[in-house]
């Protein structure tokens, strides 16, 4: 049996936003939090600062891509993340309000699952700029385990006119 304790291990992939109060100090927060399960991100992207989706009449979005290799479950994960938004005392005002904080699975390595509490691929990823403009940033070509194509394909084919823009922290 050689090098067994690699064996497991998988890339996921977090999309952490938020649009409440300090949002940059959320964000960073949150991230505090995952460090000790997931340990170090292997890449960050840039932060934007995005146009509210769905419901417009909020405060922009600050998102930021990051990715672990763990050797976590998704379901663990998703677990994880939940109780850092609730530990982190997520409001939930209304269905795509604002909030202080947000993390979603957009990937775990090239797993698809579909249960009830959890869907990998994140099932919006192709709709949305503030998702595929980051994505595009740290892995242009990776290809999306069930739509087949490339984030830069996807982002190229993407409608969503939302305004996407890197946020320069210091
Ligand atoms: P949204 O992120 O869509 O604005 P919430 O953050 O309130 O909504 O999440 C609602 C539920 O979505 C969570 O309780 C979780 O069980 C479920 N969910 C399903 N798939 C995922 C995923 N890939 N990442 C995060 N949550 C997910
Ligand atoms: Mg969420």
């Amino acid at each position: 049996m050689i090098h067994n304790k690699f064996r497991n291990y998988n890339t996921l992939t977090l999309i952490l936003g938020s649009n409440l109060n300090s949002k940059l100090q959320n964000i960073e927060v949150a991230f505090r939090h995952l460090s000790l399960f997931f340990g170090k991100p292997i890449i960050l992207s840039n932060y934007y600062e995005t146009a509210p989706w769905g419901n417009t009449n909020q405060p922009s979005f600050l998102n930021i891509i990051a990715q672990y290799n763990t050797n976590i479950t998704a379901f663990d994960a998703l677990t994880i993340v939940l109780d850092i938004e609730k530990e982190m005392g997520r409001l939930r005002l209304e269905n795509m309000g604002p909030r202080n904080i947000d993390i979603d699975i957009l990937f775990f390595g090239n797993q698809i699952i579909n249960t009830p509490n959890l869907t990998v691929p994140h099932p919006h990823i192709a709709q949305r700029k503030f998702v595929l403009k980051p994505l595009v940033e740290i892995d242009a070509l990776h290809i999306h385990p069930t739509l087949n194509k490339s984030m830069l394909e996807l982002f190229e084919n993407c409608t969503d006119n939302l305004d996407v823009k890197k946020f320069i922290t210091q």
